[in-house]
């Protein structure tokens, strides 16, 4: 269920304790084989798949597109709200929903950048909302719900999600094949270790030139709507743990 297909009243009478989904993701470059709606059309089409499936027991709000992509300001056309503004606007939507007395909230996110600010959003509003035992904040990256991906999809090459990517391509092979460039030009990228397991900071002219990190010459549409199936699945399973939860216990 669309919240914004719904007058308000619609919206009073509905149960405070049905699971909502804020989508957030992104506008930035992906490289010179695919457009800058990317994460956003991506993370819409996932989430439209999985409220098909769920109906009128899940509440998604409209896709948030502005997204912190700071680190991919060099490249013409990103679109990047500054991080401290950007965990600002990721609270105020979610307090938008706990003002509107929700209580179960998932924050999916389809861009690697909001992950840091978008969980910091969420435990400065537990903090500021501490007597409450009722409210369920929580923070997922889609591609995380679903983290034997690797082994499920036959023949994926890649093993995690890197940045217009195999997995990127093949899944926008499959929903926009007219905006996908000549993405069998692209030369490898490997993601390389960066140190780990420290977390290294990094601007993505740090790792590309061209903008895309991974093999996106081994996408296939075939690959990219077994992914989209295993992500909307991913959601799904999810969403039906947020609706089981009794209420006020810590596991779920
Ligand atoms: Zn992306």
């Amino acid at each position: 269920m669309q919240l914004s297909n719904l007058c308000w009243p619609a919206v009073q009478s509905l149960s405070k304790d049905i699971p909502v989904v804020i989508p957030i993701a992104a506008v930035e470059q992906h490289g010179h084989h695919l457009p800058l709606i990317t994460d956003s059309m991506l993370l819409g089409e996932i989430v439209q798949r999985a409220e098909r499936e769920l109906s009128d027991s899940v509440l998604v709000t409209p896709l948030q597109w502005y997204g912190n992509s700071h680190h991919h300001l060099d490249y013409p056309g990103t679109l990047s709200c500054p991080p401290r503004t950007y965990l600002d606007l990721v609270a105020a939507t979610v307090d938008n929903m706990v003002a509107h007395g929700f209580k179960r909230i998932l924050v999916l996110n389809g861009h690697g950048g909001n992950d840091v600010p978008g969980k910091q959003a969420l435990f400065e509003l537990r903090q500021q909302y501490r007597s409450r035992q009722d409210l369920l904040l929580l923070f997922a990256t889609y591609w995380s719900l679903a983290p034997n991906v690797a082994e499920e999809v036959a023949g994926l090459f890649q093993q995690e999600m890197a940045h217009a990517c195999e997995w990127e391509t093949s899944m926008m092979l499959c929903i926009a094949p007219d905006l996908v460039g000549d993405y069998l030009a692209a030369e490898p990228v490997e993601p390389g270790n960066a140190f780990r397991p420290a977390s290294r900071a990094w601007i993505t002219q740090d790792r590309s030139t061209t903008g895309h990190i991974g093999w996106p010459h081994l996408a296939t549409q075939s690959k990219g709507e077994q992914l989209l199936q295993q992500f909307s699945a991913g959601v799904i399973g999810m969403v039906h743990r947020i609706r089981n939860w009794d209420g006020s216990a810590w596991e779920g």
